[in-house]
């Protein structure tokens, strides 16, 4: 069931949007259309004419997201524009082009968020499509030397959920201030700029369900510090939940209660201009972005979308592999880093 507050019909502010960069990637992952199909890059001069209706809008958090947001040739003319409206400034990136540009990343964005599938070179290529392991891990290295709050998304899939400790040692090991965990999504066609449906055997199967619960045992009693500081940003209990959703995957059982407001505090500005209410949920067509953003999210189709999704009508939201339920306010729209970063 998705709950939200009553007052979220139409949005009088949006404290945290996602613009996509860029649609293109230099990644060549397994689940995604992006790297194949993308072309678009979003311009400056179309942030800057939002800037004014952001403000508006009380927006407090960008997240630059793509595709891959580093190959947007004015990458670093967008961030500085968004950090000069006084927004604060979230990038996920794939980390190829990390160690290249570490020192303008720690300088601009306040939370990178890298993602990384393997913890050895050959798991990374089989999700990744690219043998490129150590050149993520030397991006990383190099912006947490340069000062940037990184932290590790990995997308667990049947190739990789077996290194589950690993990455929580990798992400230590690499200078990281946490890691979180969700689970591939292989039930939303049209998430990843995905054309045609994914194939399933990316998800565990049923014979991968016990090894996984014990390995989720074995990490609340191992880890119990990295879930207390926040170093793993799930609870044991949202961990499981990726359990409950591979089980259903795999027709043993029912998909995990979703709740989520994601769309009543946040929305997505893709490279082409289109406005959406979350990542897996398409925009009507008419929502392309105008001047004045808030005209555009509340207009009738994205109001009539809105509240659809509210009213538990999305199919997509079932399914989600990542819902998020956000109560205490816009200053929860960046999760806090570990509260001991860097420990070990
Ligand atoms: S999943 Fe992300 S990093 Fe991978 S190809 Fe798609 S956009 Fe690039
Ligand atoms: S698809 Fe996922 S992120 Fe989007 S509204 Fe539904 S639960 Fe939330």
């Amino acid at each position: 069931m998705i709950r939200w507050p009553q007052e979220s019909r139409t949005l009088e502010s949006l404290p945290l949007l996602t613009l996509y960069l860029s649609e293109r990637c230099n990644s060549r992952c397994v689940t995604c259309d992006y790297w194949r199909t993308g072309t678009k890059d979003m311009s400056l001069a179309s942030v800057r004419r939002l800037l004014p209706s952001l403000e508006r809008l009380g927006t407090q958090v960008a997240l630059l997201s793509g595709g891959e947001p580093l190959l947007n040739p004015e990458w670093q003319q967008i961030a500085a524009a968004l950090r000069d409206a006084r927004l604060k400034l979230w990038l996920l990136t794939s980390g190829l082009s990390l160690a290249k540009h570490a020192r303008e990343v720690a300088r601009l964005f306040d939370r990178v968020t890298v993602s990384l599938d393997g913890t050895d070179a050959a798991t990374y290529q089989a999700i990744r499509g690219l043998d490129a392991f150590d050149k993520v891990c030397e991006g990383i290295r190099a912006a947490a030397a340069a000062g940037a709050p990184v932290t590790l998304r990995v997308t667990l899939q049947r190739a990789n959920f077996r290194q589950l400790p690993e990455f929580v040692r990798l992400a230590r090991h690499l200078g990281a201030q946490g890691v979180s965990f969700l689970a591939v999504d292989v039930a939303n066609p049209h998430a990843f700029g995905r054309k045609d449906a994914i194939g399933s055997d990316l998800a565990l199967r049923t014979e991968d369900l016990s090894p996984f619960a014990a390995l989720l045992d074995a990490l609340e009693r191992d880890c119990a510090r990295e879930f207390e500081s926040g170093f793993i940003a799930e609870s044991p209990r949202r961990l499981r939940h990726i359990h409950r959703y591979f089980s259903a995957v795999s027709g043993q059982g029912d998909y995990p209660l979703v709740r989520c407001n994601a769309p009543a505090f946040s929305a997505v500005l893709d490279a082409g201009g289109r406005v959406h209410p979350c990542f897996f949920i398409q925009g009507p067509p008419q929502a392309v972005a105008r001047e004045d953003l808030a005209l555009t999210l509340n207009d009738l189709p994205s109001l009539a979308l809105r509240e659809r999704i509210r009213s538990n009508g999305a199919p997509e939201c079932r399914t989600c592999v990542c819902s998020i339920w956000h109560t205490r306010g816009p200053t929860e729209v960046m999760p806090p880093l570990s509260r001991e970063p860097g420990h070990v």
